[in-house]
């Protein structure tokens, strides 16, 4: 019978990294389980938020950064809002997928990356999301052009999309922001 081996790297300064990015202390965490048991998203995760953070306690980069998991959190904060610890993992999550996209690392899930540049140009630009512009621009550049128009169309009639993007108070702050964040 044949042994197979899988080579698991070991980064000893992940864990000072995401905690300097993310202004937590992750060590805190003792895993009771509460945040991945609250997360919404958790069931189409490869690896619950607890988990998360263990690897990151394991300096297990490698593994973290390749998860989907990084790039499901919907960053709703209902893990950091049950967290014995009040350690915010929304915060842990965003530095994760900064560190992924400055190291310029594969995601697991195919167009995120397509998807989050796209969704932060229109902030960006508007100083809010307009799903209409958002669409647009992802089918054609994810070659994905007609799975969907048909939930689109539907959204649209019910008056959940609007066509055009409404004018909000702030963008100029908004636009600021994302210049001093570089
Ligand atoms: S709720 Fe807090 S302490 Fe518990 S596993 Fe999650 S991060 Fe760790
Ligand atoms: S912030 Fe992310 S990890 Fe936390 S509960 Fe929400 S979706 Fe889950």
């Amino acid at each position: 019978m044949e042994i197979s081996e899988t080579v698991v790297r070991v980064d000893p300064s992940f864990l000072q990294e995401v905690n300097q990015r993310s202004g937590q202390l992750i060590q805190l965490c003792y895993h009771c389980h509460k945040c991945t048991a609250g997360c919404p998203v958790a069931f189409a995760m490869d690896y619950g938020p607890d988990r998360v953070l263990r690897m990151i306690q394991f300096g297990l980069k490698e593994q973290v950064l390749g998860s989907s998991a990084i790039w499901i959190c919907a960053s709703c904060e209902t893990c950091g809002t049950r967290c014995p610890n009040e350690i915010d993992i929304a915060r842990i999550m965003d530095a994760l997928r900064q560190i992924t996209v400055e190291e310029g690392l594969p995601t697991k899930e195919r167009n995120v990356l397509l998807f989050h540049k796209l969704f932060l140009s229109i902030v960006k630009r508007l100083g809010r999301m307009h799903e209409a512009s958002l669409m647009a621009l992802y089918m054609p550049l994810s070659r994905n052009l007609f799975s969907y128009i048909p939930i689109g169309v539907k959204m649209i009639v019910k008056g959940k999309i609007p066509l055009l993007p409404h004018r909000i108070k702030g963008s100029d702050e908004v636009k600021k922001i994302f210049e001093r964040s570089g």
